[in-house]
């Protein structure tokens, strides 16, 4: 090889680090690195092999010039394999009689259906740190690898290992910043879906909050809450987007039997998340309607309270892999702020429908006291009616009579006020019993009375003094206007009659009237004796009159 070769080579490495600097994405520098192989050494394919990073003794395909997808991941043992003794060497290895040499791996070859025949591996290192193998190849035309390729690819590899690394760090850099900014974002969205869940004690309400959040939480194309009612028997009790897939309307008439739903038998047994990133590689996977077979992927949590499980949070993607088993540690969680914000709705609800019930009872108690104190109202008033009313005539019998009177008389004495006493006996009644019999006797009684009752003041008392005696008290009565309203009364019953079997009965009365104007008595007693000495007086006379002494 020429010096004027050599330096061209020098140069393009040159051009080739500065355009591996350029980028940032490893998968773009692998790609250039293993480009740039293939034109330097003039061969078929270039392929780079990183360390895996969960085992010391594999090396893995990370970049290929051809085959880009079909060699991808593949393993390769590092003690069995001519890149694996590059590697452990940590030299060049040139091989140009692969299936001869102990190390060629023919499984690679197998798989992708090209033996190389010739073979240049040389270690990528990191400063000491050895992370993988750079590898050109040839199979087409015997075209051996010689000293200077090996320096050509080693001077390469430097250059390469470093674009590598780098870029491997920035990656790292990103995506612990990603992952603590979406830290961030959860936490956030935890904390407010938590305060929201708080806001309302109204069940619904903290459903429709629960799928508020939910979307904030576990982002999806559509989710909803089901809860279990029977046994088995879940129902979406609310759904969110489901409008877009036309089934919003009959949603909350969806059941499901959780015997018969795997993911959520599953969930119920185990009280752990559920994900599946591609409900077609699920062979347990059940829509809960036929409608919903958009769905690809799935994350469900159970809602746990008091020990049982009493409903599931489900999230829904028309997106292969949209879910990780992130998104159902956080469904988890959120499940939980869900599941006391339903208790505590569910605890209100019912402290509400206790109270509501205790209020009625007491409702019913109150209205049936007030029930008994107006009948035991009614019956005291009626009992003390009784208590002072004559039951045949149905004025004052005689104790009350004679409880107003002196009321009446206290005032009139105290207070020099006037006051008449009535003295009102019928007359020969004795013979009206005889002729017409005691029935017509009482009747007329009743007649009388009623009739007495009716025509004088509400002010005035009546009461029965005796068989068939009356006595009105006139409070406020001077003794000639008891004299005319004594007369009145008189002329009116003599117009009174009662039918009898024989001839229509009639009757009159004698009164005797009395006023403490002229006399003041010294009590009750003695102005009833005047008033009955007037009325014995009238029967002298002849009956059917008024007498005032
Ligand atoms: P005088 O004109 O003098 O008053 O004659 P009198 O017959 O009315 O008087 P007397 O005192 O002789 O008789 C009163 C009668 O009244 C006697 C009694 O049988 C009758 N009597 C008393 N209370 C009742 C009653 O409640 N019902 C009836 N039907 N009769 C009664
Ligand atoms: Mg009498
Ligand atoms: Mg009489």
């Amino acid at each position: 090889m020429t010096t004027e070769i050599q330096l061209r080579r020098m140069e393009r490495i040159l051009a080739i680090s500065q355009e591996l600097i350029s980028t940032l994405s490893l998968e773009q520098i692998l790609h250039n690195i293993v480009h740039a192989a293939t034109e330097l050494t003039d061969c078929e394919t270039a392929a780079i092999l990183l360390l895996d990073e969960h085992s010391n003794d594999t090396l893995r395909f990370a970049a290929v010039a051809l085959y880009q997808d079909r060699l991808f991941d593949i393993p390769v043992p590092i003690a069995a394999s001519i890149a694996g003794a590059a590697f452990t060497r940590a030299q060049p290895v040139i091989v140009n009689d692969a299936r001869g040499d102990p190390h060629y791996y023919a499984r690679v070859g197998d798989l992708i259906g090209y033996h190389a025949h010739s073979l240049l591996a040389v270690p990528l290192k990191f400063q000491d740190r050895k992370i993988g193998v750079l590898e050109a190849e040839n199979k087409k035309h015997a075209h051996p690898f010689g000293e200077t390729d090996a320096q050509v690819l080693t001077a390469l590899a430097v250059q390469a290992a470093i674009a590598i690394e780098n870029a491997r760090q920035v990656a790292q850099y990103k995506q612990l910043a990603q992952s603590e900014q979406s830290q961030h974002q959860w936490a956030d969205a935890l904390r407010q879906a938590s305060a929201a869940l708080s806001s309302t004690l109204d069940y619904d309400q903290v459903i429709d909050h629960i799928l508020e959040q939910l979307a904030r939480v576990v982002p999806s194309d559509t989710s909803n809450v089901m809860m279990i009612e029977a046994e088995d028997l879940a129902r979406v009790f609310r759904g969110r987007g489901y409008a877009h897939y036309g089934t919003a309307d009959t949603l909350t008439t969806t059941t499901l039997n959780v015997v018969n739903a795997a993911s959520l038998q599953q969930m119920r047994a185990t009280r752990q998340p559920i994900v599946i990133p591609d409900v077609a590689q699920d062979k347990t996977w059940k829509s809960a309607r036929p409608e919903h077979s958009w769905i690809r992927a799935y994350v469900g949590a159970p809602i746990i309270i008091q020990d049982q499980v009493v409903g599931f949070l489900n999230a829904n993607s028309a997106t292969v892999n949209a879910y990780t088993t992130i998104d159902a540690e956080r469904l988890q969680t959120f499940a939980c702020h869900a599941a006391i914000a339903i208790e505590n709705a569910r605890l209100y609800q019912q402290a509400q429908q206790e109270i509501a019930e205790r209020i009625k009872a007491e409702d019913a108690l109150r209205h049936q006291r007030d029930h008994l104190e107006e009948i035991v109202k009614e019956r005291t008033a009626e009992l003390h009616r009784l208590a002072i009313t004559d039951p045949l005539t149905e004025t004052f019998n005689r104790r009350h009579l004679f409880i107003l009177g002196e009321q009446a008389f206290q005032h009139a004495q105290r207070y020099r006020h006037p006051l008449a006493a009535l003295m009102i006996d019928l007359d020969h009644f004795k013979r009206i019993n005889d002729r017409y019999g005691h029935a017509i006797g009482d009747q007329a009684l009743k007649k009388l009375a009623a009739y007495l009752q009716s025509s004088l003041r509400a002010a005035d008392i009546l009461g029965r003094y005796g068989g068939e005696e009356f006595i009105a008290l006139l409070p406020e009565t001077d003794w000639e206007t008891a004299r005319q309203s004594a007369a009145r009364l008189c002329q009116g019953i003599r117009a009174l009659t009662i039918d009898t079997a024989r001839d229509p009965l009639r009757f009159t009365v004698s009164i005797g009237v009395v006023a403490i104007e002229h006399v003041r008595d010294a009590t009750l007693d003695a102005l009833i004796q005047r008033a009955d000495q007037a009325m014995y007086a009238a029967k002298q006379a002849g009956r059917d009159q008024v007498c005032t002494r």
